[in-house]
């Protein structure tokens, strides 16, 4: 594998951005992490123990919906690392609310990290991989939910649509660019964010901490929960030369679920 290539990981302090960034880091990437503040320290975590393996790394704090947060992340991983090749826009959160009760403040804090951080990211990339001039891939985090929609995650399932048209749109936009843009839509990913979610289900419907996953696992086909290397395999694919000729894709990685 070429060892000079770049990666930048959003989201890099959650579960799958983290499986992402190491399988990455395997794959030969230099690979630069970011996620809010607030995770700092779990950024510089996983940095030191990409650096640790050899993998040359940078960590920088900076929100997926801020134009000049992501601008300066663009910036200061072609300095650190070299050339961009890859973004992978993976940040995003979820909640659980019945439409009737779901404020427009939370549509559009659950519409501004997932949608309009993808925007920011892919724009954010494109920018400097077209003023690099040789290509490159942006690959986006959609969902199941951006394929098919549930009750109680209507905002969220409408946010990832929306990360699959955008991906859509900048595939056509930047192919003379040599850009190719695809996302990844997972199942079921036992990660914080399940865990979350789970609590706010269990508020909302009753039962026990841990159900919503529990309850699920018997509907996917493949039996089990997924695992963020399950994800993270689909990412490293995505990111190799034997995805170059595949573009505007959401790749449905989610065990059987939306077969059932
Ligand atoms: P996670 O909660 O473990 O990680 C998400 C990360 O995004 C967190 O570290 C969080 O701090 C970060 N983040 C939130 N807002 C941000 C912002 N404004 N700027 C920068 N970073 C921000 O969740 P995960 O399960 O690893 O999810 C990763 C991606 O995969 C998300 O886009 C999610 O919607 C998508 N996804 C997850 C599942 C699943 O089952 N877990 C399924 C389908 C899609």
């Amino acid at each position: 594998m070429n060892d000079t290539r770049v990666a930048i990981v959003t989201g890099a302090a959650g579960g799958i951005g983290r499986a992402v960034a190491r399988r990455l880091a395997d794959d030969g990437f230099r690979v630069a992490v970011s996620d809010l503040a607030s995770t700092q320290p779990q950024l510089d975590e996983l940095a030191g123990e990409l650096a640790a393996r050899g993998v040359l790394s940078h960590a920088l704090a900076a929100d997926v919906t801020d134009e000049a947060d992501m601008a300066r992340l663009v910036e200061t991983t072609v300095d650190a690392l070299g050339d961009l090749d890859v973004m992978v826009a993976n940040a995003g959160i979820v909640s659980a609310v019945p439409l009737l009760e779901l404020s427009t403040a939370e549509w559009d804090r659950v519409m501004s990290v997932n949608a309009r951080g993808a925007l920011v990211s892919y724009q954010a990339a494109a920018r400097q991989l077209i003023r690099q001039g040789h290509g490159g891939k942006i690959i986006g985090a959609a969902s199941v939910a951006a394929h098919q929609s549930s009750a109680l995650v209507g905002h969220y399932s409408a946010s990832k649509f929306a990360v699959r048209a955008l991906t859509q749109a900048a595939a056509l936009e930047w192919a003379e660019h040599g850009i190719v843009v695809n996302a990844y839509s997972p199942g079921l990913v036992h990660t914080s964010m399940w865990d979350d979610l789970d609590r706010e289900m269990v508020a909302l419907q009753g039962g026990e901490p841990g159900d919503v996953i529990a309850g699920a696992v018997p509907e996917i086909p493949l039996g089990r929960v997924q695992r963020p290397e399950d994800v993270a395999g689909v990412v490293s694919y995505l990111a190799s030369a034997d995805a170059d000729y595949m573009t505007g894709q959401s790749v449905v990685v989610d065990g059987g679920m939306l077969l059932g």
